[in-house]
């Protein structure tokens, strides 16, 4: 068997009512919390009250910091990590889908940093971030269980993972904060989801546990297929959703993701593509490219597909229309994408120029 590492430090809550349950749990975190939310899902959710209640209990101060926007800019984690330091806050919670997630882990490297810019995020040198609580109110990031942070790099008109790299501490998993999750950002996250574990699975870096552990994540989204078609989510569903995606956090900060996500941040960023549709677009010409398709045959018969049309056309079923693209477009991403070397690294084996224009071609023309 390959030698290989497992680091997966997360505490993990489950379950309905779960930071009720555990409140007392906030009286290991410092004494004043920062708050990440997007504009409205955090309160509409239940999620911030539940949040405020408990450090009310643990007789904690906080401070609300509720402007992240989807795709979030460094330049919002800029501006919430200077509240943050005139605050003096010493842990960091973030509550909702991955945008407000991922800014609370880019905001607490730069609080814990003050007399830093914002080039560390790019460092490979390390530095320390603070306490961190997840609380996700989408299923599909896995950000909880990933030490990952996606921004939105306008000066490179992309997205990109940050160099430092966090954990959450905590993070608390209640099905109950995605009760209105609309129908569509349900769709898009659980498809994220699916596509983490995919990847993850294919990624050069893939091991005998991340493996098992994807596997179990096809089987549980195997089980949800059937709710993104007829769009009925219940609670025993959004449960099992929600299990996927953070197991997906898990293989994902094993095996890292692929081409499929490298690819869709050109779709997220330049055509507003939400990011799990962006990825699922490129799933099948990705798949393509394998040699040795052992393991996309594994993967399609735990998913119960027939065949990559299959899951192709069920990708097409539950997402919305794929827009048009021009020849234009296509050589543009190829040619920026292959300056991305880390993500092409993923890919087990050499990919040419030609590979890569190949995925695009297939997946937009
Ligand atoms: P999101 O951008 O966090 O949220 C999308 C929309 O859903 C927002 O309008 C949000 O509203 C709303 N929403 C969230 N929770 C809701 C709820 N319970 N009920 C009703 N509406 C709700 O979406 P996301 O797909 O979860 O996150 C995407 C981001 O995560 C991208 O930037 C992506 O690149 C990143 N990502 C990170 C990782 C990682 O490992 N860190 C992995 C994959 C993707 P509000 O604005 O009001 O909150
Ligand atoms: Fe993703």
């Amino acid at each position: 068997m390959k030698s290989f590492k497992f680091y997966m430090p997360v505490k993990i809550y489950f379950g309905k009512n779960c930071i009720e349950e555990n409140k007392e749990i906030f009286n290991g975190f410092g004494e004043k919390a920062m708050i990440f939310t997007g504009r409205s899902s955090a309160k509409k959710s239940g999620a911030l009250d539940d949040v405020i209640n408990a450090l009310n209990f643990c007789k904690k101060e906080y401070v609300v910091f509720d402007e992240v926007e989807e795709n979030p800019s460094v330049e919002t984690a800029v501006k919430a990590a200077e509240i943050g330091k005139k605050e003096n806050v010493d842990f960091i919670i973030g509550i909702g889908g991955g945008s407000p997630m991922d800014t609370a882990k880019v905001s607490s490297f730069l609080i814990a940093n003050p007399e830093k810019g914002s080039e560390i995020l790019f460092e490979s040198k390390k530095y320390p971030s603070m306490p961190i609580i997840e609380i996700p109110t989408t299923a599909g990031t896995g950000s909880e269980t990933t030490p990952y942070s996606v921004v939105t790099l306008h000066e490179k008109k992309t997205k990109s993972g940050i160099a430092q790299r966090t954990f959450a501490d905590l993070t608390f998993l209640d099905a109950k904060y995605m009760d209105k999750l609309p129908d569509r950002v349900t769709i898009n996250t659980a498809i994220d989801a699916l596509t983490h574990l995919i990847e993850g699975y294919m990624c050069s870096e893939a091991s005998f546990l991340s493996d098992k552990i994807a596997e179990a994540g096809f089987e549980i989204f195997a089980e949800c297929k059937d709710s993104l078609i007829s769009k009925s989510f219940n609670s025993e569903t959004r449960e099992k959703l929600l299990i996927a995606s953070t197991v997906a956090g898990m293989v994902i900060t094993q095996a890292q993701t692929s081409l499929p996500h490298a690819m869709g941040y050109y779709l997220t960023y330049f055509k507003n593509i939400p990011h799990g549709r962006a990825n699922a677009i490129f799933m099948k010409a990705y798949l393509e490219l394998f040699k040795d398709n052992t393991k996309v045959k594994n993967l399609l018969k735990k998913l119960n597909f027939n065949s990559l049309d299959e899951m192709d056309k069920y990708f097409k079923d539950v997402l919305d229309k794929r827009e048009e693209f021009s020849n234009e477009e296509v050589e543009y991403y190829t040619d920026e994408l292959m300056k991305v070397k880390g993500k092409l690294a993923t890919f087990p084996g050499e990919l040419s120029r030609n590979d890569v224009n190949n995925v695009f071609k297939k997946s937009l023309l």
